[in-house]
């Protein structure tokens, strides 16, 4: 039906239909879009949130499965390794070669407990027995570590649950003066400092928390 103006009602309502459809798409993109946004940003969230966790629950799983001769150690490890055939014996490599990490696979795969002295210029590879390290036997080594040459970043526990410094440990680095050091677990992948003084462990852990 025609219209004085000219326009015929049914293509008035057609055009209304048309807008009113037209929106309802938009808005409905602009929901899809928004929902689509949502669950990336969960995603990325959830990504974010779980890696820290889901990283420490994967090294120990790899630690598990070398333990139990499941797995080979990776290139770079089993080239440390080559290096350390023998109890009590040790080896130099360019600096930051080695990671914490290392001595805990190193020892996962041999049963024995190894340690990270660092100097300027060098990291050197120690391998203990399943027990010790007994870095004290090495005349080297503790010229080393006593002319303040190079110190003691970490060393190896088979401590499953709560990483223990043994009070050797405190007395080993208070021997040359050394305040502080890490112990990884060889079960976990988990690093904790020590100090020499162990009442140190509680106040600088309460430090961290007052940050
Ligand atoms: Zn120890």
């Amino acid at each position: 039906m025609a219209n004085l103006d000219g326009t015929d009602d049914s293509l008035k309502n057609d055009r209304i239909n048309h807008i009113a459809i037209s929106d309802c798409e938009k808005l409905l993109q602009k929901k899809v879009e928004a929902e689509k946004k949502k669950i990336r940003g969960l995603v990325i969230d959830k990504r974010g949130l779980a890696s820290p966790l889901a990283s420490e629950e994967s090294t120990q799983i790899s630690l598990q499965y070398i333990r139990e001769q499941r797995d080979g150690l990776n290139k770079h490890r089993e080239s440390l390794l080559n290096r350390v055939p023998k109890r009590e014996s040790w080896a130099i490599f360019s600096l930051n070669s080695i990671e914490d990490k290392d001595l805990a696979y190193l020892s996962a795969s041999t049963g024995d407990e190894f340690a990270l002295l660092r100097g300027k210029k060098q990291d050197i590879l120690y391998r203990g027995n399943s027990l010790h390290c007994h870095i004290e036997k090495d005349e080297l080594l503790m010229n080393l570590l006593e002319g303040h040459k190079i110190c003691l970043e970490c060393h190896s526990h088979p401590d499953y649950g709560t990483i223990v410094p043994s009070q050797d440990d405190r007395d080993f680095i208070a021997s040359f003066g050394q305040k502080s050091s890490r112990i990884v677990s060889s079960y976990t992948g988990k690093v904790i400092t020590f100090h020499a003084n162990r009442f140190d462990d509680l106040y600088k852990q309460e430090d961290v928390k007052n940050e």
